[in-house]
């Protein structure tokens, strides 16, 4: 070939960098294009093989790496990565679900994902009707023909209810009705979904995988070929990439995921007890606390407990008090997500997010980060002080 312009070569280089470089990081590849080496190998790539790459969207080697340890961690075969944690609740649905189909959630659900359901009941032709999450075995009465899916939560993130999955997973077996758990609570590591029969895993990465608050991203991880397959359908119709960067992120952050969890779980567990034997306290709404509804479910299931939960207040306490409790903690940020660093606190109108919420006082959840808990007990001790001093 004649020599190219300075343009051309720009674009063109014919430099290969030397070949035998190890490091322990994934590398991160950025593609959209990915490159055949001739034409037949672009005729015969096919996107749904993990040992084959056609385009950006479907895979290069950092998304499946990321997606091969998350699978392991979870006990599955197959994961595939979404934008967010949301973003993989709606891939599941879109690929298990269709005009006609009813889908079961648990009143506690993860309010965006019951936003979705009602959004599909409005404007897709799918019914969707929310449980009881403490129904267990009591779920056959609800299940019908045209129900396909039952989505699960362990524990609800607000709420903290603790599902007997192992009894809702024997009758959805029975039925023949698939069972999807949002096990973001445990990131994978304290409650293994599948040995309990469920069918998907559903993580929100955005949480303690990443554990930088700085990532948005989701996974769903199954053990089934087949139900891989309809999965990865809506990843592709739906345009699911993720960007290599965050992926590393992730990546980046994983090696260090248990012991993180397990000093969000110390540390969560010694304010728990801490703000247990305090009088402005009513219920301490943390599975490992007798006070939550489906301990024993947590006691017989999990191995561990993550940094989340929330308490009830005494009644006497108005709103405006816990508002001002909220805010005058220093080491608390006000904010939704958890499983960074970062402790944060927030306030929930709970009787009006419930249909059948039966307790009173204000909840406030409680995310437990990396700080020294004794440290957050002097500033909670500090913030109840004068929460009850006006
Ligand atoms: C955060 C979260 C999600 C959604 O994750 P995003 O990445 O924020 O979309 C889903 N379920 C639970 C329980 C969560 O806490």
């Amino acid at each position: 070939m004649t020599k190219k312009h300075l343009q051309t070569q720009i674009i063109h280089t014919d430099y290969v960098p030397p070949e035998g470089f190890a490091a322990f990081p994934s590398a991160i590849h950025h593609a959209s294009t990915v490159l055949f080496k001739n034409v037949a190998a672009m005729r015969s790539g096919d996107w749904k093989e993990k040992n084959a790459y056609t385009y950006g969207l479907h895979g290069t080697p950092t998304t499946f790496t990321l997606e091969a340890r998350l699978a392991e961690i979870e006990g599955g075969t197959h994961c595939l990565l979404a934008p967010s944690g949301l973003a993989a609740i709606a891939m599941c649905d879109f690929a298990l679900l269709k005009s006609g189909d009813d889908v079961l959630l648990p009143d506690n659900v993860y309010g965006p994902n019951r936003d979705l359901s009602r959004w599909l009941t409005a404007d897709f032709g799918i019914t969707a009707r929310l449980y009881d999450p403490m129904i267990g075995a009591g779920i056959e009465q609800l299940i019908q023909p045209n129900t396909k899916l039952i989505w699960t939560e362990a524990p609800g993130s607000v709420s903290m209810e603790v599902p007997d999955l192992r009894a809702i997973c024997g009758v959805a077996k029975r039925k023949g009705v698939l069972v999807a758990l949002d096990n973001t609570w445990s990131a994978g590591l304290a409650l293994r979904g599948f040995d309990l029969g469920v069918d998907i895993v559903m993580q929100a990465l955005t949480k303690y995988q990443s554990g930088g608050s700085d990532v948005l991203m989701g996974a769903l991880v199954t053990r089934d070929v087949l139900l891989h397959e309809r999965l990865s359908m809506a990843h592709m119709r739906l345009g699911m990439g993720v960007s290599a960067d965050d992926t590393y992120l992730v990546l980046r952050n994983l090696p260090t995921l248990k012991l993180r969890f397990d000093a969000h779980d110390a540390a969560a567990r010694k304010v728990a007890a801490w703000l247990k034997a305090r009088p402005e306290i009513t219920k301490v709404l943390h599975p490992a606390f007798e006070d939550c509804p489906g301990h024993e479910h947590w006691k017989r299931d999990f191995t561990g407990a993550g940094g989340l939960f929330s308490v009830l207040f005494d009644e006497r306490f108005t709103e405006e008090q816990t508002d001002r409790f909220v805010d005058s903690l220093k080491l608390f940020g006000i904010g939704y997500s958890w499983g960074g660093a970062h402790s944060l606190c927030i306030p929930y109108r709970i009787q009006a997010m419930r249909k059948h919420w039966k307790e009173q006082g204000t909840l406030v959840r409680f995310n437990i980060g990396l700080e020294d808990p004794d440290d957050l007990i002097a500033d909670i001790e500090m913030a109840l002080a004068g929460m009850a001093a006006r």
